[in-house]
């Protein structure tokens, strides 16, 4: 656990958040600001900033748990298709440092926007 981790402090129960999934090393919960209905958010329990941080079997374990995800998130939403994305550093618009990956619904009618162009 890192100390001013939002995320962290998710994992920890400091902070609350709407569980989607919970394993002994994966977390899933309902983003706070969702770009869609049902935007997910996939983290590491374990703190780690970067994709590339992860122990590659814990890497493993969160892409599961995303695929794993990808349609019930996409049926309760009554979405489309979704896009699947980590945003991997500041510059690539990460805001918590702390990697997650995002499952975002999206719909016919929404346009069909580039992966640039949700992701602030
Ligand atoms: P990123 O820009 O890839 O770092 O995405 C960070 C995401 O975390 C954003 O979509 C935020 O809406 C979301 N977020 C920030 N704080 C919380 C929180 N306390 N609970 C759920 N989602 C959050």
């Amino acid at each position: 656990m890192s100390d001013d981790c939002i995320f962290c402090s998710i994992v920890a129960g400091e902070i609350p958040s709407r569980t989607v999934y919970e394993g002994d090393d994966v977390l899933a919960f309902l983003d706070a600001n969702p770009l869609a209905p049902g935007h997910t958010l996939v983290i590491p329990k374990a703190h780690h900033e970067h994709v590339q941080d992860m122990p590659t079997d814990l890497a493993g374990d969160v892409f599961a748990v995303m695929q794993r995800l990808v349609d019930p998130v996409e049926s309760a939403a009554g979405a489309d298709g979704s896009t699947v994305a980590f945003n991997n550093g500041e510059v690539a618009g990460q805001e918590v440092p702390h990697t997650h990956g995002h499952i975002v619904p999206r719909f016919e009618d929404d346009g069909s926007r580039p992966i640039h162009s949700i992701f602030g």
